[in-house]
Parts: C-alpha cells; sequence; structure tokens
C-alpha cells in the first residue's frame, strides 16, 4: 500500500463514519530493539530502532467534550465521555486511547474532543510496539487540538503511565521513549536509568530486517512479570554484597561472577543474561555505524543464546526462525526482538541481498513449521508527530 492509498483508505473510512473529511493527521512509529532485551526495565541500556511501520491518527475536533475513535484493523470503537474517562472491557483496544485521556486530564491538560480513525501498518501484538504507537498518537492528537505542547520525555512518561495504571500492563519506557524521541535515519542508544539517548547510525550497507514468526505471544504477560520479579530479586540481593547497586544496571560482568554462586541459580541465569546484554548493548552502538560485520554477527548470536539460555524466553517457532535467517543469503547477525515467546526477531542483513534473504527465509521457515512468516525491511523513521506532509495533500484535494 502507497502513502497516497492508505491515506485515500483513511479518507473514506473517516467520510463514512464521520460524515466528513478529518481536518488533523498524526502519526507515530513501531520499534524494533537492535540489542537489548529486557535491559529496560532494569535501568539499563537499549539500541531501539524506530521504524517506517506506523500507526496514524485522523481527527476532527468536536466541541461536545466527546472522543469517538474506531479503527480500520480491528472492529469495536466507541465513543466516551472525557469528563469521566472509564475503562471499557468491551472495546479493549480503545483503553489505550482512553489511559492517555485520563492521565492527560489528572494532569490537568485542557482536552477537546475529536471523532477519530486509527489505521496501523505495525503488526499487531508482535513485539513492534503496536500499543505504545496507538499511546503516542492519541497524545499527538490531544496536544494538536488543545494548543499546548509537552517536552518529549514527559509525553513518553505519561503514555507509558497510561499504558501502566490504566490498560494495566507493566511494561517498561522503551516502547513509549522511542515511538516519541526517534530521529530521522539514525536508532537511539537509550540510557533507561536517566532517559537520555543518542543518535547511532545505521549505515546503508546494513539493511535491518524483521521476520515476524507470527506465533501467538503465549504466557508473555506472566512470564515477563515473572522474568521483571526474578530480576529485581537478584538486585536486591546483589546489594546486599555491594552496596552502590540499585539493580541490574550497576553491576559488571566481573562483579556478578564474583557472587554469582549466592543467588537462586535461576535467578543468577536471568542476572547474568541483563549484565552481559548491558554490555553488548554499547558494544552494538559502536559496531554497527562502524558497519563491523564480525562484531554485529558476534554480538546477535550470544544475544540470541542468552536470550535462550539463560533468560529462557526463546520458543519452537523463534529457533526455526534463527536457523531460517542464519541459513539466507546476506545475513550478517540476527536475534529476537521485543520480550520473546514467539513474535518478531530480526536480522542485519547486506543491503544488496535483502531481495535474496527475503526469499530464502520466507520458504525455510514455513518448511520448517507450516507457517507463513512476515519478512520486512524496516528504515529508521523520525518519532511521532503530526503527518504535515499528507496534510497538505488531504487539503488540497
Ligand atoms: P505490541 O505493542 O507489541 O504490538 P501489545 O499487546 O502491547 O503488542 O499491544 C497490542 C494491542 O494494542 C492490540 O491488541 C490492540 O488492543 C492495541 N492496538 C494497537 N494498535 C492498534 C490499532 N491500530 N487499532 C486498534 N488497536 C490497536
Ligand atoms: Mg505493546
Amino acid at each position: 500500500m502507497t502513502e497516497v492509498q492508505r491515506l485515500e483508505q483513511m479518507q473514506t473510512g473517516f467520510a463514512l463514519r464521520y460524515g466528513s473529511l478529518p481536518e488533523l493527521w498524526v502519526r507515530a512509529p513501531g520499534r524494533v530493539d537492535l540489542m537489548g532485551s529486557h535491559t529496560d526495565y532494569n535501568e539499563g541500556y537499549v539500541l531501539t530502532l524506530p521504524i517506517d511501520r506506523d500507526t496514524w491518527i485522523a481527527a476532527r475536533p468536536r466541541a461536545d467534550g466527546w472522543v469517538a475513535i474506531e479503527s480500520l484493523n480491528l472492529g469495536g470503537g466507541c465513543e466516551f465521555d472525557l469528563q469521566a474517562v472509564q475503562k471499557d472491557a468491551r472495546a479493549p483496544w480503545t483503553n489505550y486511547v482512553r489511559g492517555v485521556a485520563a492521565v492527560l486530564r489528572q494532569e490537568g491538560y485542557p482536552l477537546t474532543g475529536f471523532d477519530g480513525l486509527v489505521h496501523s501498518t505495525i503488526p499487531l501484538s508482535s513485539g513492534l510496539s503496536s500499543s505504545a504507537a496507538l499511546e503516542a498518537a492519541t497524545l499527538q492528537v490531544f496536544q494538536a487540538l488543545g494548543g499546548w505542547r509537552i517536552e518529549p520525555v514527559q509525553q513518553a512518561r505519561l503514555c507509558q503511565r497510561a499504558e501502566n495504571e490504566f490498560v494495566g500492563v507493566n511494561c517498561g519506557i522503551l516502547d513509549q521513549y522511542t515511538s516519541i524521541l526517534g530521529q530521522p535515519g539514525c536508532a537511539l542508544l537509550l540510557d533507561c536509568r536517566d532517559l537520555t539517548s543518542r543518535g547511532v547510525e545505521v549505515p546503508a550497507e546494513i539493511s535491518i530486517v524483521i521476520c515476524d514468526t507470527r506465533a501467538k505471544r503465549q504466557l508473555a504477560g506472566t512470564e515477563y512479570a515473572e522474568r521483571r520479579a526474578q530480576c529485581e530479586a537478584g538486585a536486591r540481593q546483589l546489594a546486599g554484597y555491594s552496596p552502590h547497586v540499585r539493580t541490574l544496571r550497576d553491576i559488571t560482568v566481573e562483579e556478578l561472577a564474583a557472587n554469582e554462586d549466592r543467588l537462586p541459580p535461576s535467578v543468577a541465569r536471568r542476572c547474568r543474561f541483563i549484565v552481559e546484554e548491558n554490555r553488548r548493548v554499547l558494544d552494538m552502538a559502536a559496531a554497527l555505524p562502524a558497519a563491523d560485520r564480525r562484531q554485529i554477527a558476534g554480538l546477535t548470536a550470544r544475544s540470541y543464546a542468552g536470550a535462550r539460555d539463560l533468560y529462557e524466553i526463546n520458543s519452537r517457532e523463534m529457533s526455526w526462525m534463527m536457523t531460517a535467517m542464519l541459513g539466507a543469503p546476506g545475513v550478517i547477525g540476527a536475534r529476537q526482538a521485543g520480550a520473546g515467546f514467539g513474535g518478531c526477531m530480526l536480522a542485519f542483513v547486506d543491503s544488496a541481498q535483502t531481495g535474496p534473504f527475503r526469499r530464502h527465509v520466507e520458504g525455510a521457515y514455513a518448511a520448517a513449521g507450516g507457517l507463513t512468516p512476515g519478512v520486512y525491511v524496516v528504515q529508521p523513521a523520525p518519532g511521532a508527530g503530526l503527518a504535515s506532509p499528507l496534510a497538505a495533500y488531504a487539503i488540497s484535494r
């Protein structure tokens, strides 16, 4: 689908539902972690990439203080009163929109109601942060209609709060931060302790290719909570031996090695993965812009092995996909993405070979387990904001 086709589909959908054309367009990107699994809630580092798969909302303000929201991706839209924002179990996806409204209201921002239509090219529930993109896009609508502006890191915090407190998903801030603070043309090296970041160039000769296992993320919620709790328990115990430790972020590989056998074995495995993965993020932030292929291959291989053997977030489908990716022409390195347990993975691929790479992965993965994968090359994308070129196109028609 081209941008113009997407725009026309949304305009038609909007007119059908609301009887006029939208007046405002916003967008917010999905994201993929190039390195750094589960490091965010340990106040560590992540090398994160905002991608050109994104969520758009077309909107038109209303005068009655209500929001009507529908999606071209999922049925079950709804209307709600901004004076009394409640969670609605009958239209679960709208809770991401309601949550942002509720948090902004708590913070005292004056909110204007709107009719809105959502469309996303991010595959939903596969680890590319469609939820954060929906939150970030919603915040852009309120901000544009309200005529006020929230500083970007605070925007990310508020969207995370909407997901944590209103929707009830205990996610870290990585997804929202990336969707809002992305800079054009590069990945972000994010420090999840102080929420600062710097751009890291993705060289033109290397392409990032997302390989979606299309396997449902079974147990992802409970397993995620358990991993978090184990990391916190590990950090607490390690703080007893080294008082400077607040989170696993504060421990070097050497310090961990000195006390590892005092931890319960499963906690020790989780801690080792996080501490090593943190180190790999910094190494990858140096290797990627230098297009150091050997280093990228080694770091991704160790990240995947650690995720499988130490953090235990692998699945059958992920190992099929890993084999397919590593056997494909042009592959430089490959690993998991998102929280694991299925969902998306990614490969670093020689840009001249993305076509043959895709064809091999599609064939090999389907042959291994009968599932059709999603394989797509992604480009770095700017962070959430008004989609002004599209608005100009819409007005000119
Ligand atoms: P991820 O963020 O990795 O895609 P989540 O489970 O966190 O996975 O969020 C997915 C949920 O977000 C969907 O099930 C749906 O409720 C909501 N969502 C995201 N994008 C859209 C959209 N375009 N339309 C409707 N709901 C959406
Ligand atoms: Mg999400």
